[in-house]
């Protein structure tokens, strides 16, 4: 599965699913840009990714804002002169319910999580579309097939990118360019310590596999979907989550 001399984009990269991913792809050979709204994090992550062996590099962007997804998309080909492969992992959540969930919450979490991965999928397309080749992967959530009791702005918004991610698919096939999405289940990261005790109780006694995930079980699949192998797999959307949704 080698990925030597390939070059991959992967945004919420400082931390959790989105550094295991860098690491992992690193370790197959792949080079690294970090994009982050937590540049000191990335900067931590790029260089143990460059202690694989492998070129990498920090890039302060928030997704949300499609002028700093240009500079982040410019500033990469600048330093590595192409992107092979884009990951949409950068994602938020503001939990409540549907009653008491806010216009800003909503509004907060759609811009990051969907809006976020539009702008980026639709910057480096166009790149793609000339290289003719490229692999897009969009970390959506078993979430957003399920739904969750708290989480509509989230649901929604993971929801919304199964859409992207299938319609993307379908524009780009023939250009040689796969679109995947992969729905991870409750993995330990920063983004799911903060749950209180009773809400992690909850995801556990629901999961056949009788353990939480880690980011590695999440980046071991990606890693699969950007190499050669995958090459004939598109628009799926693949879950990672020890059978909790079957
Ligand atoms: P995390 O909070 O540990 O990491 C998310 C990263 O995204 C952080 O480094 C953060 O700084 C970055 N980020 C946030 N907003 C950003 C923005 N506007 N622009 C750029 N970067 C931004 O979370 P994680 O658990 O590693 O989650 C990664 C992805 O996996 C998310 O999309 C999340 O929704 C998804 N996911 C996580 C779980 C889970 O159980 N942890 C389950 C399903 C899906």
């Amino acid at each position: 599965m080698s990925l030597k001399g390939k070059v991959a984009l992967i945004t919420g990269g400082a931390q959790g699913i989105g550094r295991a991913i860098g690491m992992r792809l690193a370790g197959e050979g792949a080079n690294v840009a970090v994009a982050d709204v937590d540049v000191e994090l990335a900067q931590r992550a790029a260089m143990e990714m460059e202690n694989l062996k492998v070129s990498a590099a920090a890039f302060d962007a928030d997704v949300s804002d499609s002028s700093q997804v240009e500079e982040l998309v410019n500033k990469t080909v600048e330093k590595f002169s192409m992107i092979d492969i884009l990951v949409n992992n950068a994602g938020i959540t503001r939990d409540d319910l549907l009653i008491r969930a806010s216009e800003k919450d909503w509004d907060r979490v759609m811009a990051v999580n969907l809006k976020g991965a539009f702008n980026l999928t639709r910057s480096v397309a166009r790149l793609m579309i000339k290289q003719r080749s490229g692999r897009i992967v969009n970390i959506t959530s078993v979430v957003g097939l399920m739904g969750n009791v708290g989480q509509v702005c989230y649901a929604s918004s993971k929801a919304g990118l199964i859409g992207l991610t299938k319609s993307t698919a379908k524009e780009l096939a023939a250009r040689g360019i796969t679109a995947n999405a992969v729905a991870p289940g409750y993995i330990q990261s920063a983004m799911t310590e903060g749950l209180p005790q009773a809400a992690k109780d909850a995801f556990l006694s629901q999961i056949p596999l009788r353990r939480a995930g880690t980011p590695e079980d999440v980046a071991d699949l990606v890693a699969f979907l950007v190499s050669d192998q995958a090459g004939y797999i598109t628009g799926q959307v693949i879950q990672v989550d020890g059978g909790l949704l079957m």
